[in-house]
Order: C-alpha cells, then sequence, then structure tokens
C-alpha cells in the first residue's frame, strides 16, 4: 500500500503518519521526490483502515500495490534510483559503462585491459574472479588472487570494479569492491540474496536463464528487504528455443523495468548474444532503448581467452562501439 502526501506536508506532520502507521506494525519506507512525497507500506496492510488514513489532511491518496515486489517497485518510489559507485553515478541518466574480461587470467592482462578499456570511455571495470562455469573442467577463475589483481587494476586506472561472488562464504574477499555481481545462475540464490541484502554494497543482480521480469523483481525485493537499496538489475538474454545466438536478448526488457522499477538497468550483449559481431549492434539497440549502462566484454587477444573469447571484443572494437553508444545518447537526450 502507498499513501501520496499532499504538497506543503510539514516533516513533523510526516513523522507523525509515520509513527502512527509503525505503531500498526507496519514498515514505512519513505520516497522525497521534487514533488511528491510517498510512505510505501510494508506488512499487513489489512490493519490500516484505508478510508481513514486517505481522510487525513496531509493525504493525498491512498492506492493498494498489487505487484508482489514492493520496495522495487516505482509506486514505491517514482523517481528513478541513482546509484554512486566513487565518482561514477548509475541511473537517472547516468550512464554505466563497464568493460573487461570474462575472467581475470594474470596482472599483465588485467592491467593492459584496464587501460585500454578507460581510454576507450569505459567508466567500470569488469572482470570475473569466481567463475561459474557448465563443466567442472573448465577453468574455475582465480579467485581471491584474482580479486587481488583487480584492485591493482582498479589502483592503475582508477576504474571502480565489478566482479561475481558465488558463495557468501567469500564475501571478506569483496571488501574493497566496489559492484558484487551476482550471476544469472544465482538469481534466486535466496540465501545468497538475503545476506547481500545485509551488506550496503551496489549489486549487479543478472537475470536468470529462464526467469520472468517478475521474478527478477522479486530476486532484488529479497535484497532490498534486508536493507541494501542500491541494486541494478541486468538483462542479459534468456533461453529461448533460438540456438543461432547464445541467449536472445529481451530488449523489451529496459522499457518494462523502467515501468515497473526505479532500479537502473543494465543491458549485457556479450552473454546474450555469444558472438562478438552481435554484440556492437545489440549495444547500441539497448542504448536507444534507454538502457542506464552496459556491460561488455572486452580481451586483448580474445582468441586467446580462457573463456568466452567468441564474445569478447577487442579493445579497438570497444572503442568503436564506444564512440557509436555516446552518439546514440546525445541523438536521445
Ligand atoms: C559473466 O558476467 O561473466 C557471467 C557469467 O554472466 P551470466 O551470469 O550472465 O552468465
Ligand atoms: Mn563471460
Amino acid at each position: 500500500m502507498i499513501a501520496i502526501l499532499k504538497h506543503g506536508t510539514t516533516p513533523e506532520q510526516t513523522k507523525h503518519l509515520i509513527n502512527w502507521l509503525a505503531r500498526m506494525e507496519l514498515d514505512v519506507h519513505v520516497s522525497e521526490g521534487a514533488e511528491v512525497t510517498v510512505l510505501g507500506l510494508i506488512g499487513d496492510t489489512s490493519r490500516v483502515d484505508m478510508e481513514l488514513l486517505s481522510s487525513l489532511e496531509m493525504v493525498e491518496s491512498v492506492k493498494r500495490v498489487s505487484e508482489p515486489f514492493k520496495q522495487a517497485n516505482r509506486k514505491f518510489h517514482p523517481n528513478d534510483t541513482v546509484i554512486e559507485v566513487g565518482k561514477v553515478k548509475i541511473g537517472g541518466g547516468n550512464f554505466a559503462m563497464m568493460a573487461g574480461p570474462c575472467s581475470v587470467e594474470s596482472e599483465d592482462q588485467i592491467i593492459e585491459v584496464a587501460k585500454a578499456v578507460k581510454a576507450a570511455g569505459a567508466n567500470i571495470l569488469r572482470g570475473g574472479a569466481f567463475k561459474p562455469r557448465t563443466s567442472p573442467y573448465a577453468f574455475q577463475g582465480m579467485g581471491g588472487q584474482g580479486i587481488d589483481l583487480l584492485l591493482k587494476a582498479k589502483a592503475e586506472t582508477g576504474l571502480p570494479i565489478v566482479t561475481e561472488i558465488m558463495d557468501i562464504s567469500t564475501l571478506d574477499l569483496f571488501a574493497d569492491v566496489d559492484i558484487i555481481q551476482v550471476g544469472a545462475r544465482n538469481m534466486q540464490n535466496f540465501n545468497l540474496l538475503k545476506e547481500l541484502g545485509k551488506t550496503n554494497k551496489p549489486i549487479l543482480l543478472k537475470r536468470g536463464l529462464a526467469n520472468t521480469l517478475q521474478e527478477l523483481l522479486m530476486s532484488a525485493e529479497y535484497i532490498m528487504s534486508e536493507g541494501n537499496e542500491n541494486i541494478m538489475l541486468c538483462e542479459r538474454g534468456i533461453r529461448t528455443f533460438e540456438t543461432y545466438t547464445r541467449n536472445t536478448l529481451d530488449l523489451s526488457a529496459v522499457s518494462v523495468l523502467h515501468e515497473l522499477s526505479h532500479l537502473p538497468v543494465i543491458v549485457d550483449p556479450s552473454h546474450a548474444t555469444g558472438k562478438a559481431k552481435l554484440v556492437p549492434p545489440m549495444a547500441v539497440a539497448a542504448t536507444a532503448a534507454g538502457t542506464d549502462g552496459l556491460i561488455i566484454e572486452v580481451h586483448n587477444k580474445p582468441a586467446c581467452a580462457l573463456c568466452d573469447g567468441a564474445q569478447s571484443l577487442t579493445p579497438a572494437q570497444f572503442e568503436e562501439l564506444s564512440r557509436k553508444v555516446q552518439r546514440i545518447r546525445e541523438a536521445i537526450v
């Protein structure tokens, strides 16, 4: 349930109302926008007398929120959420260009790619240290050592870093990581989501291979219900009957998620397509569709990559893509 307050309601009146609602054992989330203040009520709202609440002097209107996601819902928070990672802002008109290799492979590799993507316009460095691989015999990532190398690349370039967590037992290793990625395969690992909700780290939450947008939003809700509101939703392609591409990029997710939620939306055209030649056109299309950012795999030698070489761009290809994305952004404002 939400209560929209009248323009001009004083902070004292708002506080008084919140206290009254809290006495009904409801959690009250306050969203103060330039135009309106919205109180989002979570808990057993059947205790609330809607007519009484609507009749209060400072209350403009009261509405039930029928969707099961509440805190992630735009009705709870009409303004776009803006996530701050160091000096980089994401959402609400601020664009994140995340780029880097699928996996951290060596110090030379990650430093070289970090410098190259920064020069080409990236403002966040990606790199997997813990890798969820389909085969147990495939390269599993460098683990904690990979995170140390990402931190070295961050120190060299100043780029904030994003890297995937697979198991909550490794959380301590992520203390200096700027954005924690929850991969597609863990989107519904609810225990992991709840624990990440107790941190204040920005989370890049990827859509599961076969999950609906509502399920993605419910996973964001798991994190938010524990107190962490810094979430970016990532569309990375879903399983369909099409086999030409690795997955099928659901571009309509950008508009749907923006309509349903206030959280920033990031598109990953690398995992969505699995083919380097398809990454630039899909990145451009996602930008035109209004995404708040992109996450792109870039490798200094894609042919030698230990993971996902076929979908990785060279730094030169990334630079060209980055320029196109910039032009699209200027065209759509
Ligand atoms: C990745 O970003 O390298 C990755 C494994 O992505 P996803 O979870 O989307 O497959
Ligand atoms: Mn990958």
